[in-house]
């Protein structure tokens, strides 16, 4: 907060501090809510709450002529943060326009585009939200109030004039159809950017011709109906670790019963004695669950099943740890050794440790001189384990084994283990792979070429070009005649390298129509993530700043930096948008 740029508010001293701190949001074009208001105490900012509301400033002691702030975090004012990051104040239940605004905000060529339009273009629409945009990105505000737009938003969509709360995917294809509207010709920057082609196909199995359609769409919905399952990390003794899918049902709310639901689907030969389930955060087994504790407590990301080896009584349990060389840190997640009670020596644990580094060297291709091996003893002190000396002599009051990578090589094994656990594991794949498969259309299917009602096979394809821009509703809210409901399943999605090649429209001679493979590749840019119920909920957004390339959640007028890439896949997210891979460009001011 500095005091050399400031506005003068002219107030009776007799008001009380409520009207002061209304009319210095509106002044500096915030919402006041009950964001404190500052006063300058000769050589400090002192912070009035709004339990003083009611107070007069009088009672207050405020000066003539006093320095009033509305900088509510200090640390966020005197950062340097790029330019386009601005909140936007909620109208009331407005904050699914907010969200979708956030997300299109980030979208570096639509903005570049929409401030490149023509002043004098005749579209209420589209100017209001170009005077939006520029004020967004013009730096000087945290937070603008987006009533204008809103306005005309309402002019010619009038179910938005309740300030209810909305669906934001349904908004976010209005709006875009609004600009898209007004520009009164067929091909806008909306159809460039955001418009695909899907391809349906209908074959009846009666005659056997296949009908072939082709529609516009803008959005992926994507149906969670079949997603009834979690999906979770499973480490097994050999060094694999795999991201596996577990079905579950209704009945199923403890983890036990979840233990159960993945021996019977994925090892049936283990017992539920054999599985520890871990949370695991960056590697680190932070807790291990009770089998009795509820699903409901339990962050799905973080859940990890542990393999435990077959030991007889005779035998323990020892750590096997994975660390990378030069950082010290575990680069995945440990696993469990078994060794005798007493006088264990590396006699007992080469044949473990031999299948490790087979795992580690099949993953990364290393040479034998990557690794270094260690052991420690109860009081966590390490010592090198030699593979002669260390043969037959016992390892007192051993409790780990440690192997060290070399980081160039560790580097090779995370990015393989990414890859298998984002991408072609990520639950959000399976969704677009349900999206994209064969069904059938039973009996109600009209064939016009035989003029039948028959059974026919369906599939949809995806036409090349792809959309630069692509959104993809996870279908979270189920309305039907039985009842409402959202649907709270954690759908794993990757930030980069979400691949559609599969299910683009190949053509009969095989020719791949493509020049380069990246135009199928898309990278994310943007997340709405709705919390709450169906009913009462709230809408916010994740979105990647394409000049600083952090990441931040944009919560109405508030506006925040993400710690971590980490924080952005969660059970909220309900629209992904994202941006075809060699679209993203810098914008210059
Ligand atoms: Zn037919």
């Amino acid at each position: 907060m500095d005091r050399t740029d400031y506005m003068i508010l002219n107030i009776n001293s007799l008001s009380t501090l409520g009207k002061l701190r209304k009319q210095a949001y509106e002044k500096f074009n915030k919402l006041a809510k009950n964001q404190p208001i500052y006063r300058w105490n000769k050589d400090s900012w002192m912070q009035f709450e709004s339990e003083l509301d009611e107070k007069t400033l009088d009672d207050l002691d405020f000066e003539s002529s006093t320095f009033i702030s509305t900088d509510y975090d200090d640390k966020e004012i005197n950062s340097k943060h790029p330019s386009s990051l601005c909140g936007l104040v909620n109208l009331g239940s407005t904050c699914f326009m907010n969200s979708v605004f956030q997300c299109l905000n980030n979208i570096p060529e639509f903005i570049i585009k929409i401030l490149e339009l023509n002043d004098e273009i005749n579209a209420p629409i589209i100017s209001e939200y170009k005077k939006l945009v520029k004020k967004m990105w013009s730096g000087k505000y945290n937070a603008i109030n987006p009533s204008s737009l809103l306005d005309n938003i309402q002019d010619n969509l009038p179910h938005y004039s309740s300030y209810r709360q909305q669906d934001a995917q349904e908004f976010m294809n209005h709006f875009l159809h609004l600009i898209h509207a007004e520009f009164s010709i067929k091909t806008t920057l909306i159809t460039e950017l955001f418009y695909g082609q899907l391809q349906s196909t209908v074959k009846c199995l009666g005659c056997q011709q296949t009908e072939i359609t082709n529609e516009p769409f803008t959005f992926l919905p994507l149906s969670m109906m079949n997603s009834n399952q979690k999906s979770v990390l499973y480490v097994k003794t050999d060094g694999e670790q795999r991201l596996v899918s577990i079905k579950v049902n209704s009945s199923i709310f403890f983890l036990k019963d979840l233990i159960d639901c993945f021996i019977k689907q994925h090892e049936p030969t283990l017992t539920s004695e054999r599985i520890q389930a871990v949370q695991l955060v960056d590697n680190v087994i932070t807790d291990l669950y009770d089998t009795r504790q509820s699903l409901r407590n339990i962050r799905e990301e973080e859940l990890a099943f542990v393999e435990h080896p077959e030991k007889t009584d005779n035998e323990k349990y020892i750590k096997c740890q994975f660390v990378d060389h030069s950082t010290n840190e575990l680069f995945r997640p440990s696993i469990l050794l078994i060794c005798p009670n007493q006088n264990c020596s590396y006699l007992h644990l080469s044949e473990q440790i031999d299948q490790l580094l087979g795992h580690l060297c099949s993953m990364t291709n290393a040479p034998a001189s990557a690794f270094q091996l260690f052991w420690r003893d109860r009081q966590e002190k390490t010592f090198k384990l030699n593979v002669e000396t260390n043969r037959n002599e016992n390892l007192p009051y051993i409790s780990a084994i440690r192997i060290t990578m070399a980081t160039k090589w560790v580097d090779i094994y995370r990015k393989h283990c990414i890859i298998n656990h984002s991408t072609d594991n990520s639950m959000l794949a399976k969704l677009l792979a349900n999206f994209f498969r064969e069904d059938y259309l039973d009996g109600d299917y009209h064939c016009l070429k035989c003029s039948k009602r028959t059974v026919a096979q369906h599939k949809s394809y995806l036409c090349l070009p792809l959309p630069h821009v692509l959104i993809i509703q996870l279908k979270r809210f189920i309305y039907d005649t039985n009842s409402n409901e959202k649907i709270d399943t954690y759908i794993r999605f990757p930030l980069y390298e979400l691949d559609l090649n599969e299910y683009t429209v190949k053509d009969d001679n095989n020719n791949n129509k493509l020049e380069n493979s990246s135009s199928t590749k898309y990278d994310l840019i943007a997340v709405a993530n709705h919390t709450g119920s169906l009913l009462s909920g709230h809408y916010t957004t994740y979105a990647k700043n394409n000049e600083d390339k952090n990441w931040y959640l944009f919560d109405d007028q508030y506006v925040r930096k993400l710690n971590s890439d980490k924080d952005i896949v969660t059970k909220n997210a309900y629209i992904l948008v994202y941006v075809q891979k060699n679209l993203i460009i810098k914008y210059n001011k």
